[in-house]
């Protein structure tokens, strides 16, 4: 009888949003020969990784286009903000936790104050709010917003907010490093500028390597950034042809182009959001089941993330070592909800028996 995958010593299922348990597919690929980022072999890496995450979404694939940044989601983030958002008071956020604040900091941080519409963090995004600061302030030319906002898994409802900004001719820039891979994108429907994404979340890849997927164009236009490496204007020629300006996380791009297959063997978009979906609908009903109340409406959850109030008597930390004894690696909240919920992601390598584990610690620790 074959290993039954739990038996691999190595493995540990995380069901943090980030980073995934990897296939052994893409795993193997960390492994591979060493190469430098001067060779050929590499420019056909780098080419054939751009052009596969360009049809990711076959939308997208003509009018925009990626370039890869070394660095976790957050350097593609920020180079995304550096290039495309004007100076001090052109850029509105529209926030509602961490990761829409912390684009507000980097604006800040960049010398680029922008204008910030908060909503409280279990809320939905203040839709009324941006459109009035929009009818009230012309000089705002770039919207900001965060599409799976991670901290409560709240799938941000893009559509109004994209819809507004091509009704008014803002230009959206959007935190899909939680999204990019499952969820559903608008590109013309958006009058989306760029988005920023990232390897290790829903791509399955390994974490290292990040990317922007930039309107075609855009660069063509002077760059705002203020920093030099976070500059995409300086990626854009050379990784057209291939090559990187920086020393490149090779292995990882490798990891990063066998995830990208894989996705493709997969059936692509719609069949990844159809297995989160699965994934995360029997784990919330089965934790509704024991009385686990969820932290937000579960209707509004995205696909890859679950997030619930830790049960009274129940200390996060002794959930998490339960679980972690058991295999699994769960999150747990940020900023006023640490030590009030518990988070549960279902991105990577997370299969049916897994599922089926989990559900059975969950009934022994929570039951
Ligand atoms: C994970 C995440 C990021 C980036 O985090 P890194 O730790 O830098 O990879 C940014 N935005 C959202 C919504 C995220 O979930």
């Amino acid at each position: 009888m074959p290993e039954p995958p739990t038996a691999d010593p190595r493995r540990v299922v995380l069901l943090n949003p980030g980073p995934v348990t990897m296939t052994p597919r893409v795993r193997d690929a960390l492994a591979s020969a060493d190469l430098c980022h001067r060779e050929p072999e590499f420019a056909a890496l780098l080419s054939g990784v751009r052009e596969r995450l360009a049809r990711v979404y076959p939308e997208g694939a003509e009018t925009h286009e990626p370039f890869l940044v070394a660095g976790s989601g957050t350097a593609a983030v920020e180079a995304m903000l550096q290039t495309l958002a004007p100076g001090e008071g052109r850029t509105l956020v529209a926030t509602n936790g961490v990761y829409g604040e912390r684009m507000a900091s980097m604006l800040e941080a960049a010398g680029k104050a922008p204008v910030v519409v908060r909503a409280d963090w279990l809320e939905p995004m203040d839709l009324d709010g941006v459109e009035r600061a929009l009818a009230t302030n012309d000089a705002i030319s770039h919207v900001v917003a965060v599409q799976n906002e991670t901290t409560s898994g709240r799938l941000n409802r893009l559509e109004p907010l994209g819809e507004l900004c091509r009704r008014t001719g803002k230009r959206l820039l959007l935190d899909a490093v939680s999204s990019y891979g499952a969820e559903e994108l608008s590109f013309a429907g958006w009058n989306l500028e760029a988005l920023a994404s990232t390897a290790n979340k829903c791509l399955h890849g390994a974490p290292g390597a990040s990317f922007v997927l930039v309107r075609r164009g855009a660069l063509e236009e002077p760059t705002h950034a203020t920093t030099c490496y976070l500059d995409l204007a300086r990626y854009a020629g050379e990784q057209r042809s291939g090559w990187s300006p920086f020393t490149s996380p090779v292995h990882v791009l490798l990891a990063l182009r066998e995830a990208l297959d894989e996705l493709d063997d997969q059936g692509g978009v719609p069949a990844r959001l159809a297995r989160y979906r699965e994934l995360s609908g029997r784990l919330r009903e089965h934790l509704l089941g024991l009385g686990v109340r969820p932290l937000i409406d579960p209707a509004e959850l995205s696909s890859m993330i679950s997030a619930f109030h830790l049960p009274d008597g129940v200390a996060y930390d002794e959930l998490h070592d339960a679980l972690k004894e058991r295999g699994f690696v769960i999150y747990a909240g940020q900023g006023p909800l640490s030590g009030r919920i518990f988070r549960v992601a279902n991105m990577g390598d997370v299969t049916d028996a897994d599922l089926v584990r989990l559900l059975a610690a969950l009934d022994e620790l929570l039951g």
